[in-house]
């Protein structure tokens, strides 16, 4: 059974977030009705500002651990807070957001019997053992740690999705998403990208937690987006989960280097003590991605991080106007 989303009612739960805005803004560009349901715990209406004058577009000011009644064709579930910082403020909230969230929006799904497609996380793979880690690979979680908030909370998630599947029957995807940049990350959310930009920008020096050798695989927003409406679109029996992330690894040192040659900054590097927990690499195998949904990323760390740094020297100069 195809999918097409002109013409479909598309609900997406954390829509006023970073990654939720610009799916909001893909799904109005195909077509898509979307009604966006979000908190604004991290999200922010500016995110959707440009979207509410567009007549297929319904802003909802609504927290998804309550239960939700509408009409729609299928969910993209993305709210929860999705920095350290954000997550770690109220854990419990944290684990309430994904786990009740979920259920509530399974439920709602199951109602409709409609598609529903979970934003997980590569977190759901810890500091892992295996490398690149693969859709496969079970993962290696602190359970009781100060991220398990939100990374117990995601596999929860997992598994709820996967009951639902077997017990209703439902036409669920599972996305495992690996650290995703670009315009409209909050520039206090804490995340590395972000930091880095904002503190070059600023000639503060950059802070970097730990040794600096740790690595992350960065994946540009719109990349990012195209794999989740793809994923979307997919045959009922494909579920995921589903790895959406680029394969190219860096470390924190040179990610650090690579902002400031691109932003001429005078910055230093500062060294600061690394947080209990923190996964010491990470690199999405991509091959499931490449052969189910033909998708792999296009934008390469420079050409995405060039276009992140505009977007964040316009904000902090809007800032300063
Ligand atoms: P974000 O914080 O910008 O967006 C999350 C949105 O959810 C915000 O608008 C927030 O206000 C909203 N929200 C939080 N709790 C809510 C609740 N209880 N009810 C309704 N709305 C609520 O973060 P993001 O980076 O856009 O992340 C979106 C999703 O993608 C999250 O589920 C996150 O776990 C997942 N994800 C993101 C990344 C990444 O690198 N950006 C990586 C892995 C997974
Ligand atoms: N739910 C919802 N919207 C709906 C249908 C259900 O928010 O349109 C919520 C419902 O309140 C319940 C949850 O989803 O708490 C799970 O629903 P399900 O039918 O799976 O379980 P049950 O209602 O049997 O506990
Ligand atoms: N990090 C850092 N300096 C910062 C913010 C983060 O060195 O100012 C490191 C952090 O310790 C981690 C990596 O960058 O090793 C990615 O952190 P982020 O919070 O962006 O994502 P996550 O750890 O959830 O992958």
């Amino acid at each position: 059974m195809t999918f097409q989303y002109r013409g479909k009612r598309i609900l997406v739960t954390g829509g006023a977030g970073f990654l939720g805005s610009h799916l909001c803004e893909r799904l109005l560009d195909v077509g898509a009705e979307v009604l966006c349901v979000d908190n604004y715990f991290t999200g922010r209406r500016g995110n959707i500002a440009h979207l509410l004058g567009n007549p297929l577009f319904e802003a909802m000011r609504h927290d998804i651990t309550v239960p939700l009644f509408v009409e729609v064709d299928a969910i993209f579930n993305l709210a929860c807070p999705a920095s350290p910082i954000h997550y770690q403020l109220d854990p419990v909230a944290t684990t309430k957001a994904i786990v009740h969230g979920s259920i509530n929006m399974l439920g709602l799904a199951k109602r409709l019997k409609c598609r529903i497609l979970q934003a997980s996380t590569s977190e759901v793979y810890g500091d892992p053992e295996i490398h690149p880690q693969p859709e496969t690979y079970w993962g290696h979680v602190n359970p009781i740690g100060p991220r398990a908030c939100y990374d117990e909370g995601k596999r929860c998630a997992e598994t709820l999705f996967f009951d639902y599947r077997r017990q209703h029957n439902l036409p669920i995807k599972v996305m495992r998403i690996f650290n995703t940049y670009g315009p409209r990350m909050h520039e206090n959310d804490g995340r590395v990208v972000s930091n880095f930009i904002v503190q070059a920008l600023q000639g503060r020096p950059i802070t970097i937690y730990g040794s600096g050798n740790q690595t992350r695989s960065f994946c540009y927003v719109d990349d990012l987006i195209g794999g989740a409406l793809g994923l979307m679109k997919t045959d009922v029996d494909v579920t995921g989960p589903i790895n959406i992330g680029n394969p190219g690894e860096f470390t924190m040192l040179e990610l650090a280097e690579t902002i400031v040659r691109l932003t001429n900054s005078s910055s230093t590097i500062e060294h600061l003590p690394l947080p209990q927990d923190d996964p010491q690499q990470r690199r999405p195998d991509i091959t499931l991605a490449r052969n189910t949904l033909g998708w792999e990323p296009t934008i390469s760390l420079e050409e995405g991080l060039g276009r992140t740094i505009a977007y964040f020297d316009r904000q902090l100069g809007l800032q300063q106007a």
